[in-house]
């Protein structure tokens, strides 16, 4: 699998990093199109996004505009200069796509989801020399992601990105899609050279956030951004809540601040190495606390097992949690995190326990 990252995708447009793609979440009619698409080159944006047909959670929503939409896109190329993109979903809205000079196509986070959908997409892909992004599935599963981009690599296609747009949960959460940090950080050690832009307006759902959650990608390096913004998003058919007009996005980028990989400065450089150890050393205390408690754990499980007693026990597991989370709280962790971490670590005593009790 050889794939390009995005500054040699050859795009002609100012490589700027971060790489901004912005646009409505539909194209709804060719004036609300256009006018997003030309105040948009006017703060400068050089890609433009537009959802043509729309995976929609229930049915009797807006559905995307289907192929009329296409044409207005079109147009937009002609009238701005500007990339256009959209969401392909099947072989069909690919051949549409293509038919109508669309310049980069994304695969959305429902159809990552669907293997078959995405092998019949990279089919039709074969000879096709088109940038794809390919957005994280639904559910949080990295594997999924690595096959989709796998299965668009195997097309022999190169310029292909990811998205990172959240996971939906069923917790309670102030955003939309749970962003899981960890997983496209995961995915780009494991595919050299992937570049990953992401997407705050599916991850926040709310147009209040957007600024935050692109500070924290440029913060992790991210390549760019994709948000999506509505000449008028009191009026938008699909995710009103979410967009931001072109003049607004403007503002929230120059408020953004992007940083240096790496320091060329040697005490800055110094500085960090220092707090940087102090992290590793740390990391290695926390592996040998953890490796002794499930030592502890084992003796437990045993010794439950010779004398009959059940595994779990309801009422010490949530004196352990409460407990945690109480000198959690007073240490500054949140209750959040404490939870997680706990039940991470008596899921994997609960797993010792069942081995010795199968023993
Ligand atoms: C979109 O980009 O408009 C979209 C439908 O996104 P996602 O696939 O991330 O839900
Ligand atoms: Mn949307």
């Amino acid at each position: 699998m050889k794939i390009y990252p995005l500054k040699d995708w050859n795009l002609n447009i100012p490589n700027d990093k971060p790489l901004v793609i912005a646009g409505p979440c539909s194209a709804e009619s060719e004036e609300q199109t256009l006018n997003t698409a030309k105040a948009l080159k006017e703060e400068g944006i050089n890609i433009f996004r537009a959802g043509i047909w729309k995976p929609r959670t229930r049915p009797n929503c807006f559905e995307g505009v289907g192929n009329i939409g296409l044409p207005w896109l079109e147009t937009v190329k002609k009238e701005t200069g500007m990339l256009v993109s959209t969401e392909v979903a099947s072989v069909k809205h690919l051949e549409q796509a293509l038919k109508h000079n669309v310049d980069i196509i994304w695969i959305g986070a429902r159809t990552t989801a669907n293997p078959f959908a995405i092998q019949d997409i990279a089919d039709a892909l074969v000879g096709v020399d088109i940038p794809v992004f390919v957005k994280n599935p639904v559910n949080p599963d990295l594997e999924l992601w690595i096959g989709a981009i796998e299965r668009i690599a195997g097309a022999g296609l190169n310029k292909i990105g990811a998205i990172h747009r959240g996971f939906s949960a069923y917790e309670n959460s102030k955003y939309r899609n749970i962003p899981q940090w960890q997983i496209p950080i995961e995915l780009r050690q494991r595919i050299k050279d992937l570049s990953i832009i992401c997407d705050p307006s599916h991850i926040t759902g709310d147009s209040a956030l957007i600024k935050e959650v692109s500070q924290e990608a440029l913060d992790l390096n991210y390549d760019g951004l994709i948000i999506e913004s509505h000449i008028n998003p009191n009026k938008a058919l699909s995710d009103a809540k979410q967009q931001i007009t072109p003049k607004e996005l403007s503002i929230l980028l120059n408020e953004l601040v992007v940083r240096d990989i790496k320091t060329t400065d040697a005490e800055i450089g110094s500085i960090l190495n220092e707090l940087r150890y102090q992290i590793d050393s740390m990391d290695k205390d926390l592996i040998d606390i953890l490796g002794n408690r499930i030592c502890i754990t084992e003796k437990i499980g045993q010794y439950k097992k010779d004398n009959n007693i059940t595994i779990l026990q309801q009422d010490r597991w949530k004196h352990i949690l409460d407990n945690a989370i109480s000198v959690g709280q007073k240490r500054n962790l949140s209750k959040d995190f404490i939870s997680k971490i706990f039940k991470a670590i008596h899921q994997e005593s609960i797993n010792k326990q069942t081995r010795i009790m199968n023993e």
